[in-house]
């Protein structure tokens, strides 16, 4: 067990202050992985200092140097690779072969892309866009950005905090999910180990109730970095508005997967189980509402239940297990506890559906489930399930298709799946979420934006679009007339 503590504040590593004990586990097996004392508001305080402290420093280096230490970080997270995603898999209860074939790597191609971006900082170019004035822009880091991460997917949503902050000359304190401290702890020090100075990156794990909102609400952070769900992100923005604090939200999701009647049956149904159940279906983006034009619908529903029943359940690092267990217990019967609820109402469970039981009785396992005949307006459609769950609707026109796309409080992603064109164009334009992918679900790439429409928040995570909530763009505006009577003084006084 590890015990060293899932505090690194100025550099140090330590356990936290305050009275709550955090139990880090397995919730695959329910194996204890690390104990812990949560971070107090002390401890934010400090580790708030210790970033404003390197704040000169680190904003004062040229992005060259930034991004020369930002590449040897991605050289030592490379190096130990196996390390994190064997940390990852056994603290997120995900099977390892999604550990190392994606949050590990994804996360390190991150580093190397923000190591690059920190050099290619843009703006509008210098020029005399008054006659009398050379006007340039400055992009300037924030100062102490303060990041709250969920346990989803805990080392990428550190990284995706993290790095266009520090590439951008920020320092950051980052609370990440009082479940999952592990991998961002390693993070943490990777970056120490590349070179980059002690309080650029401070992890302060501890309770969204403590640590958390210490932390939004410290008088040094310049800026809260949020991503979790769309309640707690209320709440945060709540407290930096009453002190006009900057915030980028990365909010809950519902994506609907609309499949046309000239899409490819065999793709979409594929791409429906793997976008439904990815990391359990604990992801964002994942593909939670089907919805299929009729002439398909039958067969999309007895296809797409025939492979997740296909789907291998199992140890997480079992290189076959394809699904692994939920974050925790408490997150699988809340799961349950929305799929009843459904059934109640009328809902058929048409795969699924149960807490499986035998060997994997231990963890917080739930059965792939796709369920259909529910109402457009009922809650299994309308709000974040978080587990391995999709619902599947008819519908008959693509007017309608699209309006059913629409048809909740949030738009982070979407897809649309078609043979033609002019639809998926349509689809493209007309669904508002920060992401329609066209004929697939889920891929995510390092040069693109993630980030929300409506309830699913605001501000772009990942590519150069994540510079424009990371950093102030100021105006220098200077005279090149060296008057001491200016042509506009006289709209103001004409004195002698
Ligand atoms: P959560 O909102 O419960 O917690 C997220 C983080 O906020 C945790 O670190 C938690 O400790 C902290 N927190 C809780 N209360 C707080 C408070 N009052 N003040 C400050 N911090 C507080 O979310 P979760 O259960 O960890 O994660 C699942 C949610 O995250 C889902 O809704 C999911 O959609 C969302 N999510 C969104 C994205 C995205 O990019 N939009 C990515 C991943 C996850």
């Amino acid at each position: 067990m590890d015990n060293a503590g899932q505090q690194f504040i100025g550099g140090k590593r330590r356990a936290g202050a305050a009275s709550e004990e955090l139990s880090i586990i397995n919730p695959a097996t329910g194996e204890v992985l690390a104990t812990d004392t949560a971070a107090s508001p002390d401890d934010v305080d400090e580790a708030v200092h210790a970033a404003h402290d390197a704040f000169p420093e680190w904003s004062g280096a040229t992005p060259a140097e930034r991004s020369e230490a930002m590449l040897r970080w991605a050289d030592l997270l490379d190096q130990r690779q196996g390390e994190l995603a064997a940390a990852e898999s056994n603290n997120g209860g995900k099977p390892i072969k999604l550990a190392e074939g994606f949050d590990i790597p994804g996360v390190i191609d991150n580093v190397r892309f923000f190591a690059g971006a920190a050099r290619n900082l843009d703006g509008k170019s210098a020029g005399e866009y008054s006659p009398e004035h050379t006007s340039s822009i400055r992009r300037e880091p924030l100062g102490v950005v303060g990041s709250i991460a969920p346990w989803n997917y805990p080392l990428q949503m550190a990284a995706w905090k993290v790095l266009p902050a520090v590439a951008a000359g920020n320092t950051v304190v980052l609370k990440p999910s009082e479940l999952t401290p592990l991998t961002s702890v390693m993070f943490a020090e990777a970056a120490q180990e590349a070179g980059i100075p002690d309080g650029v990156v401070n992890i302060v794990t501890g309770t969204g109730s403590t640590a958390g909102s210490a932390l939004v609400g410290h008088s040094d952070v310049a800026m809260v970095s949020f991503t979790g769900s769309t309640a707690v992100g209320r709440q945060v923005a709540a407290t930096a508005a009453g002190q006009v604090k900057r915030v980028h939200l990365e909010l809950g999701g519902k994506a609907p997967f609309v499949v046309f009647d000239d899409a490819d049956l065999e793709a979409a149904a594929r791409g429906a189980v793997a976008g439904a159940l990815i990391n359990s279906g604990q992801d964002c983006t994942a593909a939670t509402r089907a919805y299929v034009q009729r002439p398909l619908y039958e067969q999309f529903v007895a296809r797409v239940a025939q492979l997740m029943n296909g789907v291998r359940m199992g140890p997480v690092d079992d290189p076959t297990t394809d699904m692994g267990s939920l974050i925790s217990t408490a997150q699988r019967d809340r799961v349950a506890a929305m799929v009843e609820r459904a059934r109640k109402k009328g809902a058929a469970i048409a795969c699924g559906g149960y807490v499986p039981d035998g060997p994997l009785a231990d963890g917080a396992y739930y059965a792939p489930t796709l369920i259909t005949d529910v109402a457009q307006d009922s809650e299994i459609v309308q709000q974040e399930v978080f587990g391995p769950v999709l619902v599947c609707l008819p519908f008959d026109s693509d007017d309608e298709a699209l309006q059913l796309a629409n048809d909740t409080p949030y738009g982070l992603a979407a897809s649309a799946w078609t043979g033609g064109v002019f639809r998926a164009q349509r689809a493209a334009r007309e669904i508002r979420a920060g992401c329609v992918w066209i004929n697939d679900h889920i891929p995510i790439i390092s040069e693109m934006p993630h980030g929300g429409y409506k309830a699913s928040g605001f501000g772009k995570d990942m590519s150069a679009y994540s510079f424009d909530d990371y950093t102030n763009v100021k105006h220098v505006m200077s005279d090149i007339t060296g008057d001491r009577e200016k042509s506009w003084h006289d709209l103001v006084f004409t004195g002698r």
